[in-house]
């Protein structure tokens, strides 16, 4: 498998430092809000990264962190009044609830920054022991011309940022390219004691931290998006080398950004859409089919139309999934003793079989190819159509012999039949992670939807003809079945689940 190595610039050959072990920490985010479409990204393409692995037949070890310490954080909190564990506890808890529908591996560690203030209090101190660090007044701060591959990541010299890093006055470090590690307490803000007084962790330091603590000094990958690599994974990198010695990560995967007109989505932009909004309309499958059908590292250009046409998409997939298993229904309820498990060379059949056969493990050998190709994922979602394709063809001609051969030949054409529509759906459910049942989930709960509306429409018809009966037994009846409704003076009506 070869993956996009930033840190080279180059397509490598990816060798795990553990035989048949993956370890990964992929940046996580910042819990002040709910996330959008653009921090979703990066969750779907290293779940896939991940998912292939295990399809590999690797044991994987993934960490994703939470930033529940940040200037956002407290700034959040002190607008609305309430204390930062209440901004974080709360975007946490949304966090799961908007990636649940993305199906998102469910063994991913996920550490929190304050419960890891040990861990980056251990890995500051190592760094002033080591010559790297200093602090000045209750601050910690990184000593970034003492690192002399600073800057190798991103492609830069440090002499090229000095140039263009702006010196505030108002700074107390001693260069304006370093950082802090460790920040000494402000009124209103949360604290921790440390060997430099009361204070709070800068933000690199604690995926340097918390990398170590799940995944050691060397691991094989980390990933985050692309504008991660400068300052926050250049940063990591000096903070975990100059502290450990170790190698830290092999391989520096970053991805893409979601943009809408040619701009990259972001809060601080204003242009985009949060995750839950786009789940309102469309489902998670339908959000990672949309996310994969471009390469990791290329940009994705949102519209709502592009996200229609994904719909269809996977509406096409799932009808063709759901005719193979009924042909294949249908052929095993025709099994019985008599059946032929092979077939004469001679026999008109013998020809497709044989066929089909072939193309099916090829459509395998496809796949892995372009999975192993750094995740080329839209060449891979087109071996899978090609392969519905052939599966679809397969299945006029079963559909079409006679019913007396059909029988007779049941067993080897199931047989042959099962052995594609297995591996095709491992392909689509575990390692793109797109699951029909949760499709069948989110029509269904639209189906409700449509409804709901319906029902409450005949409702209101009733009560302006003043048919109080059935109105009212509309309302007992839904009452009954646990949905409590109420009317607006306005004439609407809502309803909620009791
Ligand atoms: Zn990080």
């Amino acid at each position: 498998m070869r993956l996009y190595n930033t840190m080279s610039n180059k397509l490598e050959e990816f060798e795990p430092i553990e035989e048949g072990k993956v370890k990964m920490y992929v940046c996580g985010p910042t819990v002040y809000n709910y996330i959008h479409l653009g921090n979703a990204r990066p969750i779907v393409v290293f779940d896939i990264l991940a998912r292939y692995f295990k399809y590999r037949g690797y044991d994987v070890t993934y960490v994703q962190n939470f930033t529940d310490v940040d200037d956002k954080i407290i700034k959040r909190a002190n607008e609305e009044k309430v204390s930062p564990e209440k901004i974080t506890e709360k975007y946490i808890q949304s966090f799961f609830e908007d990636t649940e529908p993305l199906n998102v591996l469910k063994d991913i560690k996920r550490p929190r920054v304050t419960e890891n203030i040990n861990e980056i209090i251990e890995i500051t101190e190592k760094l002033i022991e080591n010559g790297y660090a200093y602090e000045i007044d209750g601050n910690v701060f990184f000593d970034v011309k003492k690192y002399n591959d600073y800057g190798k990541l991103s492609n830069q010299k440090i002499s090229e940022l000095e140039i263009g890093a702006r010196v505030d006055i108002m700074e107390i470090k001693n260069n304006p390219l370093d950082f802090a590690l460790w920040k000494k307490k402000k009124d209103g803000e949360p604290y921790w004691d440390s060997p430099w007084g009361e204070g709070r962790p800068g933000w690199h330091i604690e995926c340097s931290a918390m990398s170590r603590k799940y995944l050691g000094d060397t691991f094989d990958i980390h990933g985050g998006g692309q504008d991660l690599i400068f300052p926050h994974h250049e940063n990591e990198i000096a903070q975990s080398k100059c502290a450990y010695h170790g190698h830290f990560a092999k391989y520096w995967l970053h991805n893409g950004f979601v943009q809408i007109d040619g701009d990259k989505m972001s809060k601080s932009m204003g242009n985009f859409f949060l995750l839950r909004e786009i789940l309102g309309k469309f489902s998670g499958n339908v959000v990672r089919l949309f996310i994969l059908s471009t390469h990791y590292r290329k940009p994705i250009n949102f519209s709502f139309e592009d996200m229609e046409n994904t719909r269809k998409t996977l509406k096409n997939m799932i009808s063709s999934l759901k005719r193979f298993e009924a042909v294949l229904k249908n052929l095993q309820s025709l099994i019985n003793h008599n059946n032929l498990k092979k077939i004469e060379r001679t026999d008109e059949l013998y020809k497709f079989i044989e066929e089909f056969k072939e193309k099916s493990d090829d459509f395998n050998n496809k796949f892995i190819r372009a999975m192993d190709e750094d995740l080329n994922t839209p060449q891979a979602l087109s071996t899978i159509f090609d392969q519905i394709r052939e599966m679809n063809k397969f299945s006029d001609i079963i559909e079409k012999i006679s019913d007396k051969e059909k029988s007779e030949k049941s067993e080897l054409l199931s047989e042959v039949l099962n052995l594609s529509y297995k591996s095709l759906k491992i392909k689509i459910e575990d390692v793109l992670g797109v699951l029909m049942i949760n499709e069948e989930k989110a029509s269904n709960s639209e189906l409700s939807e449509k409804l709901m509306k319906l029902l409450l429409k005949i409702r209101s018809d009733a009560r302006k003809n003043k048919n109080f009966e059935l109105s009212d037994e509309i309302r007992d009846g839904l009452r009954k079945i646990g949905v409590e409704i109420k009317d607006n003076k306005d004439g609407t009506t809502d309803y909620t689940l009791v």
